[in-house]
């Protein structure tokens, strides 16, 4: 990393154990302020074609009631920035005062245009008056400042009316859509990202100009992640105090959408940068609203509500770094054939609820297929009749390994089942006395269990302890895990556990679990993606949890999802698809459903859907394949960044695309009895965000 970054390492975030969000200045959109103390302010932007003045006045109109706080609406050409008046009219004619922004890419002349009627600007640094793309060519210093200086003369004069108006700007880098001097000298990476910005932002405070936003988005959640940090570090170091404005580019749409932007936006939100979110789903634009509001939820929370600081301390300092993505070093613990930690995949642990009826047929359901089953399945008991039945259920499930969570309950130790068990889970605590812990210890020697021992606040010592008399008898197969998570705030509570295990040197896997107690599906479908990604994200994690035993197969669902947004296990076809705006060359909601249905059953293949060329290639930039917009009716294909086929016929291109997959080994039949996925408008998500 150079060396300039090495000294801001830790400078992005105040304190990584204490939420406290990034004093940033307040900018003015219209009448909403974004930054400094305004709560954090959730935003979409439509998908109707601008010069549908109708169309987009009712998309507007709908995403504000709905609680939209700014509406973005694209100016692909001069004639649709001029439209926007037409739009802006209409929107307060009807009473709607929420304050418009025009997206801009390629053309200046069109944001000249659109800075007229609008209070804000969104411009592309990687495109703003760049009109090369692509090019692969060796900068001299020379030629570098030669085009900075031609960049400069074509932004100011936008800078100048930004001033003029009092419009605010937002400079919104995009990992897929870096300019060809950045891409050369600094690849696509986030420090390209940030410098892309920045070459920008110099233009606009040498006009005296700071009514600026920043953005970073990259449709990977871990670029997205590192990038905005880097640029919190980076206006840390120049004292610049700029409010942000976070999104995770081509979610694409239902749950995955959700959870990846859950990850990228929550992590963040997490370290206490953010100041305004928009959530990009290839769905109505009113869907994207309720999953914003949901995240921003407990960040905008009165301060006396709101929880800033774990009630568990482990006195400890951070090593990790927060720009690169390195996996904690943990040694592997075995279970039966499974090993947990050191460089294998992180394991799925589904609890299920011992007193359901359906328990049996619960353990089937999670438990049968190839791949996407859950690795262990978690029972807690709580008595002995518990640990009866428990024995029972494990009896009819030979073949598959077993948790036995005891909790609090160390009197069990007797009556717990011995026979198929691979791991017992306790919570420290003082119903575990030295002498359980002793038997505990023997017990697990002499059925060859490992331990999962999770910690909660007050008993360090205990748990010290217990890590001493194991490593005495030379007992390494240890998990550990935090207690009662519910009332902590996880993610803080979890990095510290791993500085405190790693400050003392002890290599034991962590254990996540999901903190329980979540007020609705969407709920538990965000706060777990955004808890859990932000640590996989930071290579924090070495096992998961889901649930409380109810809805096992849900959980078990959602568990996979989470580590396939992560980059974690890749167990299904992955899609990559822009939300659409009105730059869109074909219907995205009907594309991307279509062909899922057609390639969901691929394993491992990653498929870009994108409405037009402008973060085309570079968001498909780790995608195997893409079908791209490429003039009306038409679509182009590629093969990773490279297009292989231009202006195929719409009607065409599914097929060709199919062949494409084929022709490059990656195309399986459909298997039999697979069942495609229910169209996004039927499934579950959809029907409680649109509800
Ligand atoms: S990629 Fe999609 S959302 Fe982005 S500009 Fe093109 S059509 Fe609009």
């Amino acid at each position: 990393m150079d060396r300039l970054f090495m000294q801001t390492v830790q400078s992005y975030c105040k304190d990584p154990f204490r939420y406290q969000r990034r004093k940033t200045r307040e900018v003015k959109v219209g009448h909403v302020g974004i930054g400094g103390n305004n709560p954090i302010r959730v935003q979409s932007m439509t998908t109707s074609d601008t010069m549908n003045t109708r169309a987009t006045v009712e998309e507007a109109l709908g995403m504000v009631k709905v609680g939209c706080e700014i509406v973005r609406i694209t100016a692909p050409t001069p004639r649709d920035a001029e439209n926007l008046r037409n739009i802006r009219d209409e929107l307060r004619k009807r009473g709607c005062n929420a304050p418009l922004v025009a997206d801009i890419h390629f053309l200046p002349k069109a944001a000249m245009a659109a800075v007229e009627f609008v209070e804000k600007v969104r411009v592309n640094p990687g495109n703003y008056a760049d009109k090369k793309k692509f090019a692969i060519r060796e900068y001299t210093d020379s030629q570098y400042h030669e085009e900075l200086e031609r960049i400069e003369e074509a932004f100011t004069p936008l800078v100048r009316r930004c001033k003029e108006l009092g419009r605010a700007m937002r400079i919104g880098t995009n990992h897929g859509s870096l300019s060809d001097r950045i891409m050369n000298r600094y690849g696509d990476t986030p420090l390209g990202m940030v410098e892309s910005a920045l070459e920008f932002v110099r233009i606009c405070e040498k006009n005296d100009y700071r009514e600026i936003v920043l953005s970073m988005k990259a449709s990977n959640p871990k670029v997205m992640i590192q990038a905005y940090r880097l640029l919190a570090a980076r206006m840390n170091e120049l004292s610049m105090d700029y409010p942000f404005h976070l999104g995770v580019t081509e979610a694409g749409d239902g749950e995955d959408g959700r959870i990846k932007s859950a990850v990228g936006i929550g992590a963040l939100l997490e370290d206490g940068i953010g100041d305004t979110i928009r959530v990009s789903l290839t769905e109505d634009s009113v869907h994207e609203i309720p999953v914003c509001q949901e995240l921003v939820k407990p960040y905008n929370l009165p301060p006396d509500l709101r929880r800033t600081s774990v009630n568990i301390s482990f006195s400890t300092l951070e090593k990790r770094d927060p720009f690169v993505y390195s996996r904690r070093k943990t040694r592997e613990v075995h279970l039966g054939d499974l090993a947990i930690g050191g460089e294998n995949t992180i394991c799925v642990e589904i609890p299920v609820c011992l007193r359901e009826r359906r328990a049996v047929d619960h353990i089937r359901a999670i438990t049968t297929g190839a791949d996407a089953v859950a690795e262990v399945i978690q029972l807690r008991v709580e008595n002995e009749e518990d640990c009866s039945a428990a024995e029972k259920l494990i009896a009819e499930f030979p073949g598959d390994l077993f948790s036995i969570d005891l909790g609090v309950h160390a009197k069990l130790l007797d009556a717990v089942p011995k026979s198929g068990i691979h791991k017992l889970i306790l919570e420290a605590g003082m119903s575990w006395s030295p002498a359980d812990l002793q038997k505990l210890l023997h017990l697990t020697q002499e059925f060859d269990f490992a331990i999962q021992m999770d910690i909660a606040d007050g008993h360090l010592t205990q748990a010290r302890d217990f890590f001493a008399a194991a490593q005495r008898k030379n007992f390494t197969q240890i998990i550990v895990g935090i207690g009662a998570v519910q009332s902590f705030l996880p993610v803080a509570a979890y990095r510290m556990l791993a500085a405190f295990l790693d400050s003392e040197q002890l290599a034991f896997p962590i254990h996540l679990k999901d903190r329980g107690n979540f007020d609705s599906e969407l709920e538990l479908l965000l706060g777990a993606s955004k808890e859990f990604g932000s640590l996989l994200c930071d290579g924090v994690g070495d096992s998961i949890q889901i649930g409380d035993g109810t809805k096992p197969r849900e959980a078990l669902k959602l568990a996979y999802n989470i580590l396939q947004a992560t980059g974690n296990r890749i167990t299904k076809t992955e899609y990559v698809s822009c939300p659409s705006c009105g730059r869109t060359l074909f219907n995205l909601q009907t594309v991307t459903e279509r062909i899922k249905t057609k390639t969901a059953h691929l394993k491992g293949v990653k498929i870009a859907i994108m409405g037009c060329i402008v973060n085309g290639p570079g968001e498909m930039a780790d995608a195997d394949f893409g079908y791209v917009g490429g003039a009306p009716g038409k679509v182009n294909l590629y093969v990773g960044k490279e297009c292989v086929e231009y202006h195929v016929p719409e009607s065409e291109a599914d097929q060709r695309l199919i062949d494409l997959i084929r022709k490059h080994g990656k195309w399986q039949d459909v298997p039999e009895g697979w069942v495609p996925p229910a169209p996004l408008k039927q499934s579950a998500v959809a029907a409680s965000v649109a509800s």
